[in-house]
């Protein structure tokens, strides 16, 4: 793999391409009757639904198209290319947590494990009684949630493939005699076939959409959305940005809009457009704190996959599981320990990363600066939330050593590592606001869909307040961080709210 890659464009691919660049396709206030703006998996469900409906459908895609093969997953060159800012993203408090998020066509479906849960009936009950949302219940949703998983092949591994960095936290959970099952993915297996195909956006409803005649462009941001006059469309303005073209501003009339730009840049682009001022302000987000474990064996080898178990004993609120530990994420997860590079160099063959995320209390933000192209983003987590967290990490401890891991590096700086379950005991009750060093990549809810309009930013339906014809199809819709990986609930609900608005 070369460092600086070369765009894709129609003329390099042999086969029809799925998307075309920017620049070929835009005009000025040309009319759309459906304009999807990101590709996301709520986004490329909706372009996909409509374009099936018979609607006429244009996808507008801020980041570029990389087929699979081109890069490597879970590389630097991957962080480079397919995320927004190389990921050095942030969301600022105390302590700051930082954050990543997809930036390509099909958004995070691209980088992302391809872990698939469905909406816990948990989260389900307490949403309905909080936001006062009518028809949303778990047997409704269930026709939903299996349609997804039949669009998105959710298999679990075959024999033999399971990574043993996966089996040592289920080995582990076990002799703790706590719930660790294997959670199934987004992938595709074919006959006597142990790897599978990644069932990403661009894989699967994007073509389909594309297939049922939807336009998708690459490399076109929308900033601004202008509220329809008369009962007229919508007005959308776009900046083309592609590397080494000239910038290119254009202007598409919508009479429907879906957003689905992810739960911060939907925030942005409705603040910045003045057409919700609530919007940003429900921010949540699942913290993950890390615990890197050595074992005095091999347990890490390059191309190791994706582990899959997640100990799920303490209902949605805390859960664990394996993150990827390619030699780039451990370098980044070590930076809060003294010696860390050095470690990880001579080491890594014997280090794997493991987490334990929360659904936190506390809430955040996204909020626009005038002349930036980035929001603001802030999330303040209570004194409740970090003693949770530690918490979560005691117990991950416990596990670990349980498993047979010989020291635990943790991501809190000042704290030297762990030698045996006693060890544990050093973790402070409350973890330190000023000396933790938090991460997520599960943002959701800037857009909840409530009853009131004081209650959220949408309807019960995904339609933001007072715009029948603006639907918000993304994880920002989702009242709370669901308790866990939220793809799968996100696209249930997409298919919910869009199934409804086409009148099904
Ligand atoms: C490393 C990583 C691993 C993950 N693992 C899992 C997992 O295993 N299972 C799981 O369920 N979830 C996982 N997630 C989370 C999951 O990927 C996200 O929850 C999901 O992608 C959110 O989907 P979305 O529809 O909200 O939009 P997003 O995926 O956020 O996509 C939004 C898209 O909109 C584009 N966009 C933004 N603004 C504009 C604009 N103004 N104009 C045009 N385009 C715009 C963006 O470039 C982006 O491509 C992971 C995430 C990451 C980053």
């Amino acid at each position: 793999m070369t460092d600086k890659l070369p765009i894709p464009s129609e003329a390099d691919s042999q086969d029809e391409p799925l998307a075309l660049p920017a620049f070929r396709h835009m005009g000025q206030f040309e009319e759309h009757d459906v304009v999807v703006i990101g590709s996301g998996p709520g986004a490329s469900l909706a372009a996909c639904l409509m374009a099936e409906a018979g609607r006429e459908v244009l996808v507008l895609e801020e980041g570029d198209y990389w087929p699979l093969e081109a890069i490597e997953p879970f590389s630097s060159s991957e962080m480079r290319y397919k995320y927004r800012n190389g990921g050095i993203t942030m969301a600022l408090g105390r302590p700051t947590i930082q954050y990543v998020e997809g930036r390509c066509l099909g958004g995070g479906s691209e980088v992302n494990s391809g872990l698939h849960h469905r909406l816990p009936d948990e989260t389900v009950w307490n949403w309905t009684a909080r936001y006062g949302l009518e028809d949303f219940n778990p047997a409704e949703l269930k026709s939903h949630s299996e349609a997804v998983e039949r669009d998105l092949s959710v298999s679990l591994m075959p024999e033999g493939a399971i990574p043993e960095a996966s089996l040592v936290l289920k080995n582990g959970a076990e002799s703790l005699g706590w719930c660790c099952p294997e959670i199934p993915r987004y992938r595709r297996f074919g006959p006597n076939d142990s790897t599978g195909e990644r069932q990403t956006m661009i894989k699967t409803y994007l073509p389909r959409a594309k297939a049922a005649g939807a336009g998708i462009v690459h490399g076109a941001r929308a900033v601004r959305i202008k509220r329809p006059k008369n009962g007229g469309a919508y007005q959308l303005d776009i900046h083309i940005n592609k590397p080494d073209y000239p910038k290119i501003r254009a202007e598409v009339l919508a009479k429907t809009v879906i957003l689905g730009a992810g739960p911060v840049g939907s925030a942005l682009l409705l603040r910045r457009s003045g057409l919700s001022a609530k919007s940003g302000k429900f921010l949540h987000l699942h913290p993950t704190v890390k615990l890197i474990a050595q074992f005095d064996r091999v347990i890490n080898y390059p191309g190791l996959g994706v582990p899959v178990h997640q100990v799920k004993e303490f209902g949605s609120t805390m859960s664990f599981g394996c993150s990827i530990s390619s030699p780039h994420y451990m370098s980044v997860s070590m930076a809060s320990q003294p010696h860390g590079l050095e470690i990880v160099r001579d080491l890594w063959p014997h280090l794997i990363i493991y987490y334990a995320t929360i659904v936190p209390e506390g809430y955040g933000s996204v909020t626009p600066i005038p002349g930036f192209k980035e929001p603001l983003v802030r999330f303040k987590l209570t004194k409740r939330d970090l003693a949770a967290l530690s918490l979560a990490m005691k117990r991950l401890g416990r596990l670990l050593f349980a498993a047979g891991a010989k020291r635990l590096f943790p991501s809190v700086r000042g704290l030297d590592f762990f030698e045996n379950p006693s060890d544990l005991d050093k973790i402070p009750s409350v973890l330190p606001a000023g000396k933790s060093e938090l991460m997520t990549i599960h943002l959701t809810s800037t857009n909840p869909m409530a009853q009131t309009p004081e209650l959220g930013v949408t309807d019960q339906w995904g339609a933001l307040w007072g715009h029948k014809n603006l639907l918000i199809s993304d994880a920002s819709v989702l009242c709370s961080g669901p308790g866990v990986n939220p793809q799968g609930p996100l696209l249930t609900v997409a298919r919910r709210n869009l199934t409804h608005y086409l009148g099904g």
